[in-house]
């Protein structure tokens, strides 16, 4: 196995261009590792950790630049991140180990492209992009539409995430994240369910609303048909359980070892109606009566 540590994105992706396919990058390890271990090793392996620059957190106008090196737990303690962007902290607080969280970063979650991937619901309801580099250039890619399958994304073989923009919710918006996993800590997500609610300024009906889920389909997702029905209308507990149960029809969860699809699909209406009536509290200071 060819072996490279890259000191510019530059020099990686000339690496990736070059080795194709046989190339693999390594961030924090913690996938590549157990998949080097019990699957096969790539003929190249590109570690990115000796590049200079990619694991900053910093405030950039409107929205929050963050490094691909960024590990899980310089999430969980940036002040920056609980304060700004709390759906996203509470996927990072839910992480894992304290161990793991040391050493994975956001971006190999995101690169892993796993349905389960913990950060990815967040994201995704946070409607950030990432920024990915290439031989031949660079493109910003909104993380709606990065993932293409289980642990395939626009990067291609060839392409290298480095830094991923989250802006700013709405003045007023809440959001949460619920995680479903069968042991408390170190379980990978059987359902997580990411919700950021806007109330309009009567704090009488909801403006924006994002549902984001993850476990229950190829890709992390948005329930987009029960976000159209939930905007602009006051939200009552009959509204919530008509959006809830859309939500779950829009899933499309698989049965395995963690639990059938049936299952699954049970905890997103669950997971959804829990999540919504908490971010209408949260935000307005009501009880959906
Ligand atoms: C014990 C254990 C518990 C875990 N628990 C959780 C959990 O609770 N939630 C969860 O979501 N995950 C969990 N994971 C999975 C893993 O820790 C995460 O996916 C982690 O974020 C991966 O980051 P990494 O830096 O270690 O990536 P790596 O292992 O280095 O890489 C992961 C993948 O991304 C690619 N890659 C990495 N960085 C880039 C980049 N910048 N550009 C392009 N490609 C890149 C690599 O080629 C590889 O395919 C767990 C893993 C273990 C071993």
């Amino acid at each position: 196995m060819d072996y490279f540590e890259p000191k510019t994105v530059s020099e990686a992706v000339s690496l990736l261009a070059k080795y194709g396919a046989e190339a693999k990058v390594i961030a924090g390890g913690t996938d590549m590792l157990v998949d080097m271990k019990y699957k096969e090793e790539p003929g190249c392996l590109v570690n990115i950790k000796k590049i200079p620059g990619l694991g900053a957190i910093h405030e950039n106008g409107g929205s929050l630049s963050i490094g691909a090196l960024t590990t899980i737990r310089d999430l969980e303690t940036s002040a920056l991140v609980r304060e700004k962007l709390p759906v996203l902290w509470e996927s990072s607080h839910q992480f894992a180990s304290l161990q793991i969280r040391n050493t994975a970063t956001i971006g190999g979650n995101i690169c892993r492209a796993s349905p389960s991937g913990e950060t990815l619901a967040p994201l995704l309801v946070l409607e950030a992009k990432g920024k990915c580099a290439f031989s031949d250039g660079e493109k910003t890619e909104p993380f709606v539409s990065f993932f293409q399958g289980p642990g395939k994304s626009v990067l291609g073989t060839k392409g290298l995430l480095t830094e991923i923009d989250v802006p700013y919710p709405a003045a007023g918006s809440r959001g949460v994240y619920l995680k479903h996993a069968v042991r408390g800590a170190m379980d990978i997500a059987m359902v997580g369910v990411a919700v950021l609610v806007t109330p309009d300024a009567a704090k009488n009906n909801v403006q924006e609303v994002r549902i984001g889920l993850g476990a229950v389909a190829p890709t992390p997702i948005r329930a987009a048909k029960a976000e159209a029905l939930l905007r602009g209308k006051p939200l009552s507990a009959a509204l919530i359980k008509e959006a809830a149960a859309m939500t779950a029809a829009e899933s499309s969860p698989i049965s395995d070892q963690r639990s059938s699809a049936e299952n699954r699909r049970w905890i997103v209406e669950a997971l959804t109606r829990r999540g919504l009536q908490q971010t209408w509290k949260a935000a307005t200071g009501k009880e959906v009566a």
